[in-house]
């Protein structure tokens, strides 16, 4: 059984980075994936329209001159497969897939205390060992299937969003269900509203969707894009999600109603999210300010819609607008608008069952050749749940974390020594433009090691009481924002997952430069708050 420095979970972007700094500063390092290939989100997420929601031109990594030199993104929102063939050209550029093993799903990974190695044990029993342990592996990448009474005898064809097919999927001439409406399903229903025969959507719970406004990019913004990327990355660096947008100064209600309706239409006629990270810096946190965008956003989705009475069910009554996040759509309102689209509010008629040719949802039957499950993802700690963590004693993470995650920084646990987990839960980078925010804790925890073996240290583990200051700091930071009021992936909510912590905390609302900070005076301080011995 090899023993590494360092095993890392995970080759979506935060493993190939991790792989990469990583193996420079010296240290034997190895990834084990569950895919096929890199890419993890990337890689998983082939469904009809995935794209981003992030300007293409500042989510891609920002470590290397080369890499930055020589890609071209293509849209200003790139669609998945420019972003797949984007990690590619990382991994092979950077040489990753050498010190990587596709098709290992680790279910289990325990501390061994005597040797100060972890274990980790994969789902068809191969085991390896390391003396660090690192957890690159996603807050969207454990996809949440319904509990629905006839799934499995189904005739037609079936898939999830987030486990498509590699092979090309037609629609046409097809009768197609689709089963939810977050962010997956409104990128996916434009597409496949074009050439199906007949869709039918199966909304549980509405969500404030926004134009997202992608464009190609022609030769000259990408010359500009090229000159520019310092000072983009600055931009990012300095807002509180890595975004190039950042919020207006002002109240919304502060201002006259005519400067608060300008502000909204000028964001809704941007691209990206300059709708909810560029809008006023009150309309997240004050629930009268974020009366005014909601009322905004239901005038702007009644008018895209032909029938009221459609509109209607597609306008979200249990939360305000931006409290979650927030779909960036093209086309999605307008295919309602088609003869061949119907909406079913499974709040009216919930679904009974699936039968063999179809759903019956209302006592009606609807004849399908197709199911698509959007149901999303159990976000965050779903990664987490589905390995079998036993830190020192024994102890496992699922038990410690049954009232909500608890951690230092995001970034390691009490009594899981050697465990870093990148993007976890109480991370600044849940609220990110991901990549910056990877780049930041992938550099954050490769220092920290790269420090703990120069001075011969073998363990680094978080001191639990500041585990403790650091989970109230996220509680309380999050307290005065509008989103904790809100079941979403943000408070650790999905409707077929049963979380016995209920409505909590998963992110950190601080803002990735306060978090930034923060991490920075930890390295200044000696590493206060972790344990090296
Ligand atoms: C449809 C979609 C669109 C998105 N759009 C954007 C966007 O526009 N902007 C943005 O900033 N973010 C976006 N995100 C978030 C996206 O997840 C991140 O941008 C980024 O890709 C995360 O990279 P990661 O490496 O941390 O995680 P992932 O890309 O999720 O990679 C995690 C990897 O770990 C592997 N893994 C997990 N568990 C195990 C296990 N037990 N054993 C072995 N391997 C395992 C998975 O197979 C996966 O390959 C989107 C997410 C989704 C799902």
């Amino acid at each position: 059984m090899p023993t590494r420095d360092i095993a890392v979970i995970g080759a979506g972007l935060s493993g190939m980075y991790a792989l990469h700094k990583l193996r420079a500063l010296g240290f034997g390092v190895h990834v084990y994936e569950a895919g096929g290939d890199v890419g993890g989100t990337w890689y998983w997420n082939r469904y009809p329209g995935a794209r981003f929601d992030s300007e293409s031109w500042t989510y891609g990594f920002s470590f290397s001159e080369e890499l930055l030199r020589d890609w071209n993104w293509s849209e200003h929102f790139s669609p998945q497969p420019e972003t797949l063939r984007y990690c590619n050209f990382v991994a092979d550029r950077l040489d990753l897939r050498r010190d990587m093993t596709f098709g290992f799903r680790v279910a289990a990974a325990r501390w061994d205390e005597t040797a100060a190695e972890w274990e980790l044990e994969a789902a068809d029993a191969r085991r390896v060992r390391a003396r660090f342990l690192v957890t690159a592996i996603g807050a969207l990448s454990a996809p949440v299937m319904p509990k629905i009474p006839g799934m499995d005898g189904f005739k037609g064809e079936a898939y999830h969003t987030g486990l498509w097919p590699h092979e090309p999927v037609s629609f046409t001439g097809k009768r197609v269900g689709i089963i939810g409406t977050g962010a997956s399903a409104v990128q996916a229903i434009p597409e496949i509203a074009r050439s199906a025969a007949q869709l039918t959507v199966f909304q549980r719970s509405p969500n404030w969707c926004a134009p997202l406004r992608n464009s190609p990019i022609d030769a000259a913004t990408q010359a500009r894009i090229h000159a520019t990327y310092p000072e983009i990355f600055a931009r990012c660096r300095d807002s509180y999600g890595c975004f190039i947008h950042d919020a207006d100064p002002r109240n919304a209600v502060e201002v006259s109603a005519e400067e608060r309706e300008a502000l909204y239409e000028k964001t809704y006629a941007m691209p990206g999210f300059a709708k909810w990270m560029g809008n006023f810096r009150d309309i997240l946190i004050d629930r009268a300010a974020n009366d005014t965008i909601t009322d905004f956003m239901r005038r702007k989705i009644r008018a895209r819609l032909k029938d009221p009475a459609v509109a209607e069910k597609l306008i979200p009554k249990n939360h305000g607008y931006g409290t979650r996040r927030v779909p960036l759509e093209t086309g999605y309102y307008d295919a309602f608008n088609r003869p061949n689209v119907r909406l079913v509010d499974l709040r009216e008629t919930p679904i009974e069952r699936i039968t063999p040719s179809g759903i019956r949802a209302g006592a009606e039957e609807h004849a399908l050749d197709m199911i698509i499950y959007a149901t999303g993802f159990d976000a965050i700690t779903g990664g987490f749940d589905r390995i079998d963590f036993r830190g020192r004693g024994g102890r496992s993470l699922k038990d410690k974390w049954t009232r909500g995650p608890r951690t230092y920084l995001g970034l390691q646990i009490a009594d899981f020594p050697n465990l870093f987990t990148l993007i976890g839960p109480h991370s600044a980078a849940l609220f990110c433009n991901m990549t910056r925010c990877i780049e930041q804790q992938v550099e954050f925890v490769s220092t920290l090691l790269a420090h703990a073996r120069d001075r011969g240290f073998t363990r680094v583990q978080a001191d639990p009481r500041a585990e403790d200051e650091w989970t109230a700091h996220v509680h309380d930071t999050a307290a005065r924002m509008l989103f904790t009021q809100v079941d979403s992936w943000m408070t650790g909510v999905h409707a077929e997952v049963k979380h016995s912590h209920g409505r909590t905390v998963m992110v950190y609302a601080g803002g990735a430069p306060k978090f930034r900070q923060r991490c920075e005076e930890v390295v200044a301080s000696g590493y206060a708050g972790f344990e090296l011995r």
